[in-house]
């Protein structure tokens, strides 16, 4: 390099060349050097600087991550610590897509839950519930963040909130929009960052309650209805065994506990009925000729219509129909039955048995006292009477058996009444060949 320099002036001594050009030769060359000089300095700064940048890079992502181990000494080389970063962005990727993941997982299960949950933190604000929650209490996106004592949630229910917060664990049922909801709230739960979380797991339990009640309501009433009976016979039987009545009356007191049996016989059949009906049991299906069922149905209530002097006026298709051929006759009979009993004596019953595009359809009209609005809703429940006609006989179960018939087959059941007018009924079922 240093020939550059002196060869010039050489040539210069021994005469080759001028002065001048010599001069501007080394000038030159002392630029160009310099230059040179400038540049790599400039290349050896950004160097330093740029494995300043990586170390710095490494102690970030190592401080964030404890597993993460990374050699110092690739800082010196710069594809190395290229391809380092590059796994590692990818190590990353991998890590958040996993989380993403899981987090969805997570959020699909809880949102699949039967359960309402809810979290809110130690100001009572709201950091996460599922979509059962939103359903129950109508929360929105807009809520998360908010205190609950802001928000229009049912005040029974931030009263349970506040109680637990205060006493610890508790479970209470609460009332909301005709509903029943089971609410149990565990507060300070202590979160892995350790924040204090209180969590709030709610039910709908309407339904569970109310079949817990109409067991109760079943009980009461069967218990009630055979007691009747019960206490008739044995007074009647105390009678003769104490030989305290004539025998005139002694032969009627027997009647009376016969009649007072067959009650019982019948209200404990209906229950045997209906409770075979409400579990499904399977019972024999076969072909039956409805016509047939509902020839034999009228001529077992032929004493009662004789009785009451009723005018049956029928109109019958034959049709054929697997089924449970004691399933039909129950429903025509208790349908027919209550629209003579309901009735004045003389008064007109209307019978149809039609098939109307492959369903079965069964009317029947009466003139009779009529069911009054207010009681039509709850007819079809165990055990529920209009009070006024309670001396009609019956169980209170005929209504609610033909409608678990109706339900079995598929059908539709159709109650209209009007009182002193008569009652129509109609039910339309589908027919299984
Ligand atoms: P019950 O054994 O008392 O007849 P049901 O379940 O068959 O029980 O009927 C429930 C109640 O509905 C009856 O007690 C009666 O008050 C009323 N009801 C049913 N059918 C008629 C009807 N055709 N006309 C008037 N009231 C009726």
């Amino acid at each position: 390099m240093l020939s550059f320099l002196i060869i010039p002036w050489i040539l210069f001594f021994i005469n080759q060349m001028s002065f001048g050009v010599t001069v501007v030769i080394t000038i030159l060359f002392i630029a160009l050097l310099s230059f040179i000089i400038f540049l790599l300095r400039q290349f050896q700064k950004s160097t330093l600087l740029e494995s300043q940048a990586y170390l710095e890079i490494i102690e970030f992502i190592q401080s964030s991550n404890q597993d993460i181990k990374i050699s110092k000494d690739v800082v010196h080389d710069k594809n190395l610590m290229l391809n380092y970063i590059k796994e590692m962005q990818s190590t990353l990727n991998k890590q958040i897509l996993k989380s993403e993941r899981y987090r969805k997982r997570l959020r699909l299960i809880l949102d699949g839950l039967q359960l309402g949950i809810l979290l809110i933190d130690k100001d009572y604000k709201i950091t996460y519930y599922n979509k059962k929650m939103h359903l129950f209490f109508n929360l929105m996106e807009k809520d998360m963040g908010q205190s609950i004592d802001q928000l229009e949630l049912p005040l029974a229910f931030i009263s349970v909130i506040h109680e637990a917060v205060s006493k610890g664990a508790t479970r209470k049922d609460i009332e909301f929009k005709n509903k029943l909801y089971d609410v149990q709230v565990s507060p300070f739960l202590k979160t892995e960052s350790n924040e204090t979380q209180v969590l709030i797991v709610v039910d709908d339990v309407s339904l569970e309650r109310s079949t817990e009640q109409m067991k109760k309501d079943f009980f009461s009433y069967a218990s009630h209805e055979l007691k009747s009976p019960i206490t008739s016979i044995k007074g009647f039987a105390e009678l003769i065994l104490y030989d305290m009545v004539t025998k005139d009356d002694a032969i009627k007191a027997l009647a009376s506990i016969v009649s007072q049996s067959d009650t019982m016989t019948t209200l404990v059949e209906d229950m045997l009925m209906l409770s075979r009906l409400e579990n499904y049991k399977e019972s024999k299906q076969m072909k039956v000729d409805l016509k047939d069922t509902l020839k034999e149905v009228l001529n077992v209530l032929k004493p009662i219509i004789e009785q009451k002097n009723i005018i049956i006026s029928h109109n019958m298709h034959m049709i054929e129909m697997v089924c449970d051929p004691m399933d039909m006759f129950k429903l025509f009979k208790n349908i027919i039955e209550n629209a003579i009993k309901y009735s004045k004596d003389n008064a007109k019953v209307t019978i149809k048995l039609h098939h109307v595009n492959e369903e079965m359809l069964f009317v029947v009209k009466d003139e009779g006292f009529g069911i009054p609005s207010i009681h039509q809703p709850r007819i079809f429940e165990r055990f529920y009477r209009v009070d006024e006609y309670r001396n009609e006989g019956g169980t209170g179960l005929g209504l609610a058996i033909v409608k678990h018939i109706v339900m079995k087959y598929d059908g539709i059941i159709n109650l209209e009444s009007k009182v002193n007018q008569g009652t129509l009924v109609e039910v339309s079922i589908p027919i299984k060949k």
